[in-house]
């Protein structure tokens, strides 16, 4: 009989955040992802696991349009050496997002002609998609995407929330290859849709940050584990920003230019005790999203 398996998969979107026009830092990029390297350098060594993970430089197209890959490339070169896999996470101005498919694909040769490997995953800026988006990313020679987040439904975006995004018709957190016409319905696709099943602060903020449903990230990964039979290969998927591991948690925004931020240590320890749950579970493997698809792509349950 067929065993079942569980992907573990992290994907840091790796975003750089602005206090003014002119007013940014990578230090405190570069400090949460070492951070996080140190406590799961740690978490192998107890128990005995390689913890892999998913690094997607953002691409910013706008007015002062900027690659992270570009400016921090010593950085991504370091995570790809250890094993990691560098993507991409295109970002447009927040009142331009239509425009976003536009850039998947040179995204895609940038980060190749800084010369790091072709980039298989992908997930857009502002978890917003288009019909023309899984066109894009199979011409951009992608082979995985990690926009959808079911749980959250429909929402909107925009200055104005002009821009309506519906991922309720989605009705799984399992992987599935997505349709032509709607990126969160089950089609033809060769792109692996791995559907957002976490996102790591709601591991200690329940209220301050969007609860995806009222199962706690924890009870999710347990129950596709108790799912893994039926499911054959499953993936859990869970995102972060490297400032998510800042406090004050609103360090995102202009006013807290300046003032110093600490580091999470509540939520590090959260993730670390995650992680730990998950390296001691019997079929969960962890995984960069590339190599979750793929075993996902070849397993039996789900032919193609
Ligand atoms: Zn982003």
């Amino acid at each position: 009989m067929k065993m079942g398996k569980v992907h573990f998969v992290s994907i840091c979107h790796c975003d750089r955040v602005e206090w003014g026009e002119s007013a940014y830092s990578y230090d405190d990029m570069e400090s949460a992802i070492r951070m996080i390297n140190e406590m799961i350098a740690k978490v192998e060594d107890e128990c005995g696991v390689r913890i892999p993970m998913t690094y997607l430089p953002c691409f910013f197209h706008g007015k002062k349009g900027y690659s992270v890959a570009g400016e921090k490339a010593d950085l991504f070169r370091e995570l790809l050496k250890m094993g990691n896999e560098i993507g991409v996470h295109t970002h447009v101005s927040y009142d331009n997002l239509p425009t976003q498919d536009e850039f998947i694909v040179p995204d895609a040769d940038t980060l190749e002609n800084l010369g790091f490997p072709r980039p298989k995953t992908w997930v857009a800026g502002d978890f917003y998609t288009t019909p023309n988006t899984i066109r894009q990313l199979e011409t951009g020679g992608y082979a995985v995407d990690g926009s959808v987040v079911p749980l959250e439904g429909k929402f909107y975006h925009g200055s104005r929330r002009q821009f309506e995004i519906d991922y309720s018709k989605c009705k799984t957190l399992s992987p599935y290859r997505p349709s032509y016409e709607d990126i969160s319905l089950p089609g033809n696709s060769p792109i692996v849709e791995l559907p957002v099943t976490a996102y790591l602060p709601e591991l200690c903020y329940r209220d301050q940050y969007f609860p995806l449903t009222k199962q706690k990230p924890e009870e999710r990964l347990l129950s596709k584990w108790h799912g893994r039979e039926r499911t054959g290969v499953d993936v859990f998927h869970i995102f972060w920003h490297p400032q998510d591991l800042w406090r004050p948690h609103d360090a995102w925004y202009p006013q807290e230019a300046g003032k110093p931020k600490k580091i999470d240590h509540k939520l590090l320890e959260s993730f670390e005790s995650l992680l730990c749950m998950a390296a001691e579970l019997e079929d969960v493997a962890f995984s960069t999203a590339y190599e979750a698809a793929k075993d996902w792509t070849k397993s039996d349950l789900n032919p193609h």
